[in-house]
């Protein structure tokens, strides 16, 4: 039983501390890590230290041991919270999701993987073929998702460089049917550049390290990592990943999905085509733009199966229309390079998109499926992004850190509401719960008008030069009154802020400073159509499939494109709609220290994350109301040799009065509420009693 471990290894569920104070909750998260105890609960939340060594906590005996159990019964582990969420799924037939948070190298994806290899170990007793292919699937599409939008950074060597939320679906015998993958905002600014210390994705290593000689001969690649701009920048070649071993595994994989050969060499024709592309020198000859290493262009050009002067053209001139007549503006070299950089930047992405939108095809639950299996329903599992202070903050962080308010809200929402809900219907008064709504910060970001999405899209369709620092400006007049919104400008005292150049919002986790430096060419994301119309007009299928804009002129093209952050923003609001129409369960990630040490318990670093998660706030959300519920049978199974009344068994008309009796004669009457199948206590101390009194039995 979970609180049975409280005196060596601390207390399994934060629920039941003495008193709710940061103090205790540190000392008894570091003492649970130190023991190896990396779950502990808040209620029916996980919270997870990385142990950053391998658990003997996942095998074959220990999913046997938490199927089909109850969360109290078994000490807290990630396998509970998949069962309690599949029970819920498949007793109540209701949608449910799995939000899996926390910050880079906390442990979210590994997370995520163990949680799907329960639910895959679980269902499909009768070993029905079409099932096992479709878990099969899903357990696969991690291995190739994990290629593309993984990269080795300073915090974490596989880092996930995109926000996940999958879905799987179930046939009304609890079998899984299908699937469906969500991404959002991979982080392409990685394709051209990286940090010191960092690598690029790793689709590109594996490329180089695990390709047949023979591949590489036609895509024109050497085995050589350093001979690659792109590539090379971050000074690290290797990863603790074995990249050759990898290339096989995805190879292998993508055919496994169902990719066809011809859309697999698609997929290493683009990995060669943005290595390439890297290594192109642009300079000036006078007035004229041209290309130094300008053989690399035809190359190029056989790789995307069109023709050189194409390519060559697309890459020096951009093609823009003024009025009724179409020219042809030659580049200057930075303007070249930009253009280069932005189209390796976007067929990268678009790649990645695409491979997720294959994986869909295949994997998604088709109509007659559905049909043959009658009602179906689905477990979410979201492996998303978490809070980013970093020293210099982008407009990437400013989105993740949105989509962690939206998150928190939500958070918020459901956690009180299903609260709400039990207490409905148990039959027992609701009682209001003071908290932080993040609402205010929320529409801070997002309000139509009103909000810094919105002054930035206005920057960025105003015709002429609008400068970053001119949207700092329209931040300070249009924000200079709201709480969450400073800038130096507004707050002239504030000397780490730069006048021409900071803004800082009051998030719920912490404040962060922003630089607007890039955040409208970010936002604008141009690529020029000369580059759509390359790829549309290739004679490789696969690329043209993947470029269907490019099939307008530029006469034609006349709708401006969607900003990166509103197209951020409607898929953030489209996510939260979705998990909110299902019951949620939350695993909250902790990551123990810097050096990615199993030994080391970082007390400062993990207290900033129990700080941001909002983990002392849910403590309270949940102690507030009842800090502990049981059913009846149940909490006379664990008590009952505490009362004669009840001991070895009771004669009265029901459990709920067995109960009742037990916990008067305990004295307890006025710390508890009676619900139409549960006992609800309100203080913890009342439970650590009772099972004191339980042990002296
Ligand atoms: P990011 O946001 O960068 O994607 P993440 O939260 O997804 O980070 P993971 O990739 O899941 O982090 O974990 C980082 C590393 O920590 C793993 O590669 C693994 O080495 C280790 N790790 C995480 N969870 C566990 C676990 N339960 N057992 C053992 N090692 C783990
Ligand atoms: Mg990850």
């Amino acid at each position: 039983m979970a609180e049975q471990e409280s005196l060596e290894f601390g207390k399994a569920d934060f629920v039941l501390l003495d008193t709710v104070s940061m103090r205790e909750f540190m000392a008894n998260l570091k003492l649970r890590f130190e023991k190896g105890k990396i779950y502990t609960y808040i209620g029916e939340v996980v919270v997870s230290v990385n142990p950053y060594r391998p658990m003997n906590i996942y095998g074959k005996d220990t999913i046997e041991q938490y199927k089909g159990r109850e969360l109290y019964e078994r000490p807290p582990h990630l396998f509970a919270i998949a069962d309690a969420t599949y029970k819920a799924m498949k007793r109540r037939s209701k949608d449910t999701c799995i939000v899996i948070s926390g910050e880079s190298g906390a442990g979210k994806t590994e997370a995520s993987k163990y949680i799907m290899q329960f639910i895959a170990a679980i269902t499909n007793p009768s070993q029905r073929q079409e099932v096992e292919r479709v878990k099969n699937m899903l357990l696969k599409s991690n291995c190739v998702l994990e290629a593309f939008g993984n990269a080795k950074t300073n915090r974490n060597d596989n880092s996930s460089r995109f926000g996940k939320y999958m879905d799987i679906n179930f046939d009304f015998k609890g079998d899984p049917i299908g699937g469906h993958i969500n991404n959002y905002l991979l982080e392409k600014s990685r394709v051209i550049v990286q940090q010191q210390g960092e690598r690029n994705f790793h689709s590109f290593y594996q490329l180089l390290l695990g390709g047949p000689e023979k591949l590489l001969r036609t895509l024109h690649i050497q085995k050589d990592p350093t001979a690659y701009n792109f590539i090379k920048a971050g000074g690290v070649l290797k990863s603790a990943i074995n990249d050759a071993a990898e290339f096989k595994a995805v190879a292998d994989a993508m055919k496994v999905i169902g990719f066809t050969s011809e859309e697999i060499q698609t997929v290493y024709k683009i990995l060669a085509t943005i290595l390439h592309l890297g290594n192109l020198k642009f300079a000036m000859d006078g007035d004229s733009v041209f290309i130094e290493n300008s053989k690399l262009v035809s190359v190029i050009a056989e790789l995307l199966s069109t023709k050189s002067d194409v390519v060559e053209k697309a890459l020096m001139y951009r093609t823009v229309a003024t009025g009724r007549d179409v020219i042809d503006k030659q580049h200057t070299d930075q303007e070249a390079s930009y253009g280069r950089d932005a189209f390796a930047k976007a067929i990268y992405d678009r790649l990645f998109c695409w491979i997720v939108n294959r994986i869909n095809d295949i994997i998604e639950v088709k109509n007659y499926d559905a049909k043959i299996h009658g009602k179906n329903t689905v477990i979410g599992v979201l492996d998303i992004y978490g809070f980013e202070i970093f020293d210099n903050n982008s407009l990437e962080q400013f989105c993740i850190n949105y989509c962690n308010e939206k998150l928190q809200q939500l958070f918020i929402q459901l956690v009180l509401k299903q609260e709400q809900e039990e207490y409905q219907r148990e039959g027992i008064p609701w009682r209001h719960i003071d908290y932080f709504n993040n609402q205010i910060i929320v529409d801070l970001v997002e309000q139509q008008h009103k909000g810094i999405i919105s002054i930035l899209d206005d920057a960025c369709v105003n015709v002429g030069k609008v400068t970053d620092k001119m949207f700092l400006d329209a931040l300070n007049t249009k924000l200079q009154k709201h709480a969450h919104y400073s800038s130096r400008k507004l707050c002239a005292t504030d000397k780490t802020l730069d006048f021409d150049r900071d803004f800082r919002i009051k998030h719920y986790a912490g404040h962060v400073v922003y630089s607007v430096i890039g955040f409208i060419d970010k936002n604008k994301d141009t690529l020029f159509q000369d580059f759509k119309r390359l790829m549309y007009n290739s004679s490789n299928p696969v690329l043209k499939n993947m470029w269907p804009e490019g099939k307008l002129s530029i006469t034609e093209v006349t709708k401006r494109p969607l900003t990166a952050a509103t197209l951020f923003k409607s898929s953030m609001i489209a996510l939260v709609e979705n998990l909110a129409s299902k019951e949620p369960y939350y695993v909250r990630c902790i990551k123990p220290n810097e050096q990615k040490s199993p030994l080391l318990f970082d007390d400062q670093r993990c207290q900033h994350q129990v700080e941001y998660l909002g983990l002392m706030e849910n403590v309270r959300v949940r102690r507030a109301g009842f800090a502990y519920r049981q059913s009846y049978d149940r909490f006379l199974q664990r008590y009952k040799m505490i009362s004669e009344f009840t001991w070895p068994n009771h004669d009265m008309r029901s459990d709920q009065e067995a109960v009742k009796k037990l916990v008067e004669c305990c004295g307890f009457q006025h710390d508890v509420a009676y619900g139409k199948t549960k006992l609800f206590i309100r203080t913890p101390r009342t439970l650590f009693t009772l099972e004191d009194r339980r042990t002296q039995m």
